[in-house]
């Protein structure tokens, strides 16, 4: 006897279903991207108990005619794709022809659609699946579909929604991802009968940024310098350096219009930032990736969330320079305010008026950093400081280097120190008011990137063990070691494979002086192995600086003179990312006048 038999259409919509329609939101997402495919302007949704009741998406878009909307029930109905050729160059939303009778096979659904110049619409009511009720009808062109009681028909789909606010805020968050990728678009959004927003249609990105999510996250952000590399374009805002969140929430990337969730995406983002990003937090991204439809796979998972590259590494490397370039472009800005912008009439204007820290003057200030006693400072004690006190610190206390005339900053009319507030933050006067800067975070910025700036150039000098070092590993931290064995080098630490599971260690970075190498060497490996396996080589190489640099900073406590804090500050101000250490933290905070002036309640 046989056991095979065809399902009928009904259940195969519903086994379809179950793939498209997870929940309210998943209805939302399908019909607000089938209006934007349908050219729409304003879209309106409405939903009634977190959309389980109902949900309601109006649309003024193209429309259909009585067959198209008759057959766009039909499952594998679509007008967007026509052979598999087209699934390489997808231009729409959607194309997989399944959303509609999916959706309209586990609900009470009505679709009302008229084209501009028909005299007549069409309305068609659908039951579980089943077509009721073929009529004229639908008044106004474009589309409106209702989706009214949710799985009614299906009570063990129906037990797994949650409750209506999850639901509702599902719904939301789905509403905000189209809102921010179609700008151009007006959006209404109303919630059991009330106007939660409305969006008009924005010129800008921004424009609807702020409209969305409020002036004060669009504060946060800054534009991405328009960047297109061959056949990939990527455009957008992003949070400033040192603007991170405990979640994703407000990662949002668009590929070709669509939200996506990607990890080559999140991993390049993250190491964008990198040391402008605090461990374990978020960055905030409105990123908008347009590039070859052919060079992406969208047909991986039925929602289409996930995308999958042809060739990842270019996608990485296009956002991480994206990242880069922005927070790049912050910087000159930045040194503006600090220095009380360029509007500051009270600023003397005697000298000139080159950039803050001119080009030569910055090779010149860190050649003299280069200079440092970076081996061993203990053999160098200034007399101010008690014996001991920065046995491991890395400092700028060397006099001789501290009197030298590469002064980078006019340091009078720039910035006044005013003194040290218990022994960690330095205060400074600037033209806009008040600055506290953090003098550990400041020097392990200024150490991160005078490191990384030698270990790009010519490698950071290993210094050679009196007696080579034996490590043993397990085989996949051997196999990680191999493959890593450049960087590491690179980096100082001289490592060489020395038979089964063992490895050689005979040199170390000067500026590392561990009592322990081989369990430092242990520790680097287990943190960079987590982090890298999808970050570059060079990365790896900061990281490793980035996670050293820290125990050689000079420390809270660290008595700092006052030349000493002058050429802190300098060095600070002459680095690429100032604003923060290299593990993401503020290395200063900036209180104006007229913050100060609202404290003390001299202004409203
Ligand atoms: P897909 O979007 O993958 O093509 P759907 O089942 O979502 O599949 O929609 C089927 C077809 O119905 C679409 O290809 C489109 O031609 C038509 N359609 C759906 N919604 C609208 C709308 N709001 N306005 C105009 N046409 C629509
Ligand atoms: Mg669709």
């Amino acid at each position: 006897m046989s056991r095979i038999a065809l399902l009928s259409e009904e259940v195969a919509s519903q086994v379809a279903a179950g793939e498209v329609v997870e929940r309210p939101a998943s209805v939302v997402k399908e019909l607000v991207e089938n209006s934007i495919d349908a050219g729409a302007k304003r879209i309106e949704v409405m939903i009634r108990r977190g959309g389980i009741s109902s949900i309601r998406v109006v649309d003024d878009g193209s429309g259909m005619d009585r067959d198209d909307a008759l057959l766009c029930l039909e499952r594998h109905a679509t007008s967007k794709i026509r052979t598999g050729h087209d699934l390489a160059a997808i231009h729409t939303l959607g194309f997989r022809g399944e959303a509609l009778p999916s959706i309209a096979s586990v609900s009470r659904f009505r679709l009302a659609t008229r084209e501009r110049d028909a005299l007549a619409g069409t309305e068609v009511i659908v039951n579980a699946g089943r077509i009721e009720t073929v009529r004229d009808g639908g008044d106004a062109p474009g589309t409106q579909i209702e989706v009214r009681s949710l799985f009614y028909n299906l009570p063990a789909r129906r037990k797994f929604l949650r409750t209506e606010n999850t639901e509702s805020s599902h719904v939301e968050h789905q509403l905000h991802l189209q809102a921010i990728g179609h700008p151009q678009i007006g959006f209404v959004f109303v919630k059991d009968e009330r106007t939660v927003w409305q969006l008009p249609p924005a010129a800008h990105l921004r424009e609807r940024i702020r409209d969305l999510c409020g002036a004060a996250l669009a504060a946060e952000l800054l534009d991405v310098p328009e960047f297109a590399t061959e056949g990939i374009s990527i455009r957008g805002c992003l949070g400033k350096a040192g603007v991170s969140r405990s979640s994703r929430a407000q990662q949002l990337v668009f590929l070709n219009g669509r939200a996506v969730e990607n990890n080559t995406i999140n991993f390049a983002l993250r190491e964008g930032y990198h040391t402008a990003l605090m461990k374990g937090q978020h960055p905030v991204t409105f990123l908008f990736i347009e590039m070859d439809p052919a060079e992406v796979d969208v047909n991986v998972h039925p929602a289409k969330r996930e995308v999958r590259f042809r060739n990842a590494a270019w996608v990485r490397e296009a956002v991480v320079e994206a990242v880069r370039l922005a927070l790049e472009s912050d910087r000159a800005s930045w040194s503006r305010t600090f220095r009380g912008g360029d509007e500051n009439a009270q600023r003397p204007t005697d000298d000139e008026t080159l950039p803050l820290i001119p080009q030569r003057e910055q090779v010149a200030l860190r050649k003299d950093w280069s200079a440092l006693p970076v081996q061993a400072p203990e053999k160098h004690p200034t007399s101010s400081e008690p014996a001991g006190a920065k046995q491991d610190a890395l400092t700028p206390s060397e006099p001789a280097s501290l009197n030298s005339q590469h002064s980078t900053l006019n340091t009078a009319r720039d910035f006044k120190i005013l003194g040290v507030l218990g022994k960690l933050y330095v205060l400074m006067e600037n033209a806009s008011g008040l600055v506290l800067v953090d003098q550990h975070a400041a020097h392990e910025r200024i150490l991160f990137e005078e490191m990384k700036r030698r270990m790009e150039q010519q490698g950071v000098p290993g210094q050679r063990l009196l007696l080579p070092l034996t490590l043993e590993v397990s085989p996949r931290d051997g196999d990680w070691l191999d493959r890593n064995l450049e960087v590491l080098q690179r980096a100082g630490i001289g490592l060489e494979p020395f038979g089964s599971g063992t490895f050689k260690i005979d040199s170390l970075p000067t500026f590392l002086r561990a009592t322990e190498p081989t369990q430092l060497i242990r520790d680097i490996i287990d943190d960079l192995r987590e982090t890298s396996a999808q970050t570059s080589k060079l990365r790896l190489g900061e990281d490793m600086i980035a996670k050293t640099v820290c125990r050689h900073a000079v420390k809270a406590n660290d008595y700092l003179r006052e030349p000493e804090l002058v050429r802190l500050i300098q060095d600070l101000l002459a680095c690429e990312l100032p604003y923060c250490c290299p593990h993401g933290r503020p290395t200063m905070i900036q209180m104006s006048y007229a913050e100060l002036e609202k404290k003390f309640g001299r202004k409203a």
